[in-house]
């Protein structure tokens, strides 16, 4: 079994964004609304992520860093809608298996915390009382410590964190219900706040695309028929920011279909020379859409892909002439 863990890892922990990643997709699936991410040397001596989510009793502690062990499926019903989200139930397995890993964690009808540590191969789970307030914190130090092949292909410390910190801010624009914040070496170098109010997104916006970006950019917000499109868009013959985010239902996609879309649109406006930054935000029906949710890929298949091209181009035409006249 822990051959098999080590070959899953090979999939699900591809360098320490990828740990990250999956840690904390599971501190948002256990309903946390506070993260905070610790890393020491890029993620090669330590990833360290604390929650306060509903956390994981004494008795499902050990089960949880075994293959297979979800929590998410409950019915055979929810396989299909539960695998496209990504639920396998081997990401603990298969960080536990190449790395030095302790899980804490408390529930709130638990009047103590529990700890579960592994390592390597050779897991043995020894559980023992902890201090924690109610979450979960998983410690996970030496990466790839037992599989040195697979270290060797860990890049420079500074490359390994401007992935980490890539990945952190895509899911930090997709939620604004939650706060997080990312330590390097000891030093905090992101904070975002939890924003309340659907009116603050902009300071999110601010706080990771810049504070340009956000008070030049306009407000896209549109809808038509079944299809919602919201979000912030600058477009400028001379614009030095240069990112574009596009989120489909809240997965963030790179998508050519909606890129064209919206590059047609503001070269309508800016001619073909122009720089584009945005952060946009489409909502339609789950199943007008096929969303592939491979950790390498981020591909969208919109079973009205005219319909959709047509809609994003029309809904940012329509906000460009606006503001135009
Ligand atoms: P999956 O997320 O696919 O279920 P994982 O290996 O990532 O599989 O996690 C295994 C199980 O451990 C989860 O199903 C969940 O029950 C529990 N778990 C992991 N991380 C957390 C967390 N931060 N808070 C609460 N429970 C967690
Ligand atoms: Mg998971």
């Amino acid at each position: 079994a822990m051959l098999a863990n080590q070959i899953a890892a090979g999939e699900v922990v591809e360098r320490p964004a990828s740990v990250v990643k999956e840690l904390v997709e599971n501190s948002l699936d256990a309903g946390a609304d506070k993260i905070e991410i610790e890393v020491e040397r890029g993620g090669h001596k330590r990833i360290l992520i604390r929650d306060n989510g509903s956390g994981i009793s004494q008795h499902e502690l050990v089960l949880a860093l075994s293959r297979h062990a979800t929590s998410k499926i409950s019915s055979l019903d929810d396989l299909e809608q539960i695998m496209s989200m990504g639920f396998r139930g081997e990401a603990l397995a298969s960080i536990s298996s190449v790395s030095r890993l302790t899980l804490t964690s408390r529930t709130a009808g638990q009047e103590a915390a529990w700890q579960a540590y592994a390592e390597g191969r050779d897991m043995q789970v020894q559980i023992q009382p902890a201090a924690h307030p109610v979450g979960t914190s998983v410690d996970v130090q030496d990466l790839f410590f037992n599989t040195p092949a697979r270290r060797k292909f860990l890049r420079a410390e500074k490359t390994e964190f401007t992935h980490i910190d890539e990945w952190l801010r895509r899911i930090a624009l997709a939620r604004y219900d939650v706060q997080f914040s990312l330590r390097h070496n000891g030093k905090t170098v992101r904070r975002y706040p939890k924003i309340n109010q659907p009116d603050d997104q902009r300071k999110r916006v601010a706080a990771i695309l810049g504070a340009t970006f956000a008070s030049d950019a306009l407000d896209i917000n549109s809808h038509y028929e079944s299809m919602q499109l919201q979000g912030y868009l600058h477009a400028n013959r001379s614009g030095e920011l240069d990112v574009q985010y596009f989120y489909v239902n809240g997965r963030v996609m790179r998508d050519k279909l909606i890129h064209h879309a919206v590059r047609q649109a503001t070269a309508e406006m800016y001619g073909d020379n122009h720089q584009l930054a945005y952060v946009m935000y489409l909502r339609l029906p789950p199943q007008e859409v096929d969303i592939n949710v491979h950790p390498a890929k981020h591909e969208v298949r919109f079973h009205q892909a005219r319909q959709v091209h047509d809609f994003i181009y029309r809904a940012i035409i329509d906000m460009l002439q606006q503001e135009s006249c």
